[in-house]
């Protein structure tokens, strides 16, 4: 088997085990997201799909996008005022979104967290999932920052 068969192989092997009929265009929508794992948008998708399969349309793309959030393939993504985006990161995870960059990092969330986070709450709410997301910058921290923190512990002690 070539490595591209067998690629292909595994992408439709994934979309039946959640019961999706593989198509070539749900493969290639996959593929995508799966290959470079930086919470790309509907858009994005759609540019790269296009690379590789220039008759593809834009509702098609929407429409595969659906189907994997749907089966649990894919996670969406939604930051305020900004477009839907993809993470192929089934773990349980947060996001952290650099609002310098724009970019969006996975964190790993340790499952005992998520179980506490359960906790909390009322009797008879029963949450499906949880969205965390943190926002700031993933640089090294701003100096006036650092300072403003060292004044901090400093007159707490
Ligand atoms: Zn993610």
């Amino acid at each position: 088997m070539s490595a591209q068969t067998e690629k292909h192989a595994v992408l439709a092997d994934r979309l039946k085990s959640c019961d999706v009929r593989p198509t070539p265009q749900r493969e290639v929508v996959l593929k995508v997201i799966l290959e470079k794992r930086d919470h790309p948008t509907a858009d994005e998708i759609f540019a790269r799909v296009k690379a590789q399969m220039p008759t593809i349309s834009l509702a098609t793309v929407y429409n595969c996008l659906e189907t994997l959030v749907t089966c649990g393939i894919v996670r969406q993504v939604n930051l305020e005022r900004a477009p839907t985006r993809y993470c192929p990161n089934l773990h349980e995870h947060a996001h952290f979104h650099d609002e310098s960059t724009g970019k969006i990092h996975d964190v790993d969330l340790p499952a005992d967290l998520m179980a506490r986070l359960h906790e909390v709450l009322p009797a008879g709410f029963d949450a499906r999932s949880i969205d965390l997301t943190f926002r700031g910058s993933t640089g090294s921290p701003r100096p006036e920052l650092v300072e403003r923190r060292g004044r901090a512990k400093s007159a707490a002690n």
